[in-house]
């Protein structure tokens, strides 16, 4: 066992709240019932093709989840009433974390209120206990992985992206027997590319480090019952925590991470962005489970979006469009200029009724500015042939390099 996890396995590191989690449970089950709300949605009927949802696999709009969080809403009520530490838990919220648990074959999984808050709070504790703890971070890991390790204080290293030769030169540099933590994402959620993730765990197991894998641009989407691209492997197992949201892939809000019981339980315990925030709402978590429940035995949104993925990147090829990674379903599009991106975005919008987002700096630095394309399981293939050809003549008209111009290759 390394270094990082023994403290938390043997005891050292303790949750001390494992024990007090029944007597939430009983506060859930009685709080009874609030006045009922109104929901309202917007957006229906719009003409607008969107092309920069998260919401990759229509899951908002999935029957199940709908009908789970109003029958939720109608028996519990809008909101939690408080934070998970203090009347805020409820039957809802600890059934979804047990599901979140199973589906990644972990000991356990704790909910936040956003993929942000989680990554925030878990990096603050993990990267803090044990003390001496030094940080191996990919270059390009999302901001709240960023913001949790500044947090904790903890001494950090960034590998060049997804290099595991830079990554094992870090870690080789390091002393033999200091705690040591890995964190990165399996696709990144900028430019689509998926990391190196068995050549990150001999890593790992060679050198003593616990890992950290944020899989939040894979839950739901990629994997046996949506568990993820270390799933997909066949690798899940070798990764210490997995780190997901449920706004994506499954549709709603919300964040969690799942991983051995003890780990899971300091995190309960220490973490500032899960101890002193209302939970989320019950109605969200009722969704949210009836959501990864669907997506564990239906294939069929999964695949129509990764062939709408592939189809997309085959016509960007063939449209000379240069574009970051064919990895995954997240489809860049190189502009490489802040102008003329926003531009494109624009003229995407008002001529071709196309919404897609440009991405400029501080979400990508400058001079790297893309079009982040995000197919979904609800484009058809003629609404992806319809948008390949409309990017291919905003490419012309606003004189975007070519992907041979640039001398690119995806
Ligand atoms: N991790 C990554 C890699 C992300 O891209 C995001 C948000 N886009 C988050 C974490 C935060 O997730 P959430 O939107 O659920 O707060």
């Amino acid at each position: 066992m390394n270094a990082h996890l023994a403290p938390y396995l043997n005891g050292e590191i303790a949750g001390d709240l494992a024990e007090r989690k029944r007597e939430f449970l009983e506060i859930g089950r009685c709080s009874g019932s609030y006045p009922m709300a109104t929901a309202r949605r917007d957006g229906v009927g719009s003409e607008i093709s969107v092309w920069c949802s998260n919401d990759y696999l229509g899951m908002g709009q999935n029957r199940q989840a709908i009908v789970a969080m109003k029958a939720a809403i109608d028996t519990h009520g809008v909101g939690s009433g408080g934070s998970r530490n203090i009347g805020g838990t409820n039957h809802y919220h600890v059934s979804l974390e047990n599901e979140l648990a199973d589906l990644h074959g972990k000991e356990a999984a704790l909910l936040f209120t956003s993929g942000y808050t989680a990554n925030e709070g878990s990096l603050t504790v993990l990267a803090a206990m044990p003390r001496d703890t030094v940080v191996f971070s990919d270059a390009k890991n999302h901001a709240s992985i960023i913001d949790g390790l500044r947090h904790s204080g903890a001494k950090k290293h960034i590998f060049r992206h997804n290099d595991v030769v830079h990554l094992e030169e870090l870690l080789a540099a390091a002393p033999a027997d200091c705690p040591k933590l890995i964190v990165a994402e399996s696709v990144y959620s900028m430019s689509g590319n998926v990391a190196p993730l068995a050549e990150i765990a001999d890593l790992a197991d060679k050198y003593g480090a616990t890992t950290f894998i944020d899989e939040v641009h894979a839950v739901g989407m990629y994997g046996p019952q949506g568990a993820g691209i270390a799933a997909q492997e066949g690798i899940a197992d070798r990764f210490t925590v997995v780190m997901g949201t449920l706004a994506k892939g499954f549709g709603t809000v919300g964040g969690y991470i799942a991983g051995p019981a003890a780990l899971v339980d300091a995190v309960r315990t220490y973490a500032r962005s899960f101890v002193f925030t209302t939970s989320l709402p019950p109605a969200v978590a009722a969704a949210s489970q009836a959501s990864v429940q669907y997506l564990r035995s239906s294939d069929v949104e999964r695949k129509l979006l990764l062939e709408n993925a592939r189809l997309l990147h085959s016509l960007l090829i063939e449209a000379d469009i240069p574009f970051l990674s064919t990895d995954s379903h997240i489809v860049s599009a190189f502009v490489g200029d802040d102008d003329m991106c926003k531009r494109a975005s624009q003229m995407l919008f008002e001529k071709y009724g196309i919404y897609v987002q440009s991405i400029n700096a501080p979400s990508v630095p400058a001079g790297e500015e893309i079009l982040r394309i995000a197919p979904s399981a609800v484009h058809d293939q003629s609404d992806v042939e319809k948008f390949a050809r409309a990017l291919q003549e905003i490419w012309k008209q606003l004189n975007i390099p070519t992907a041979s111009a640039r001398e690119w290759s995806t």
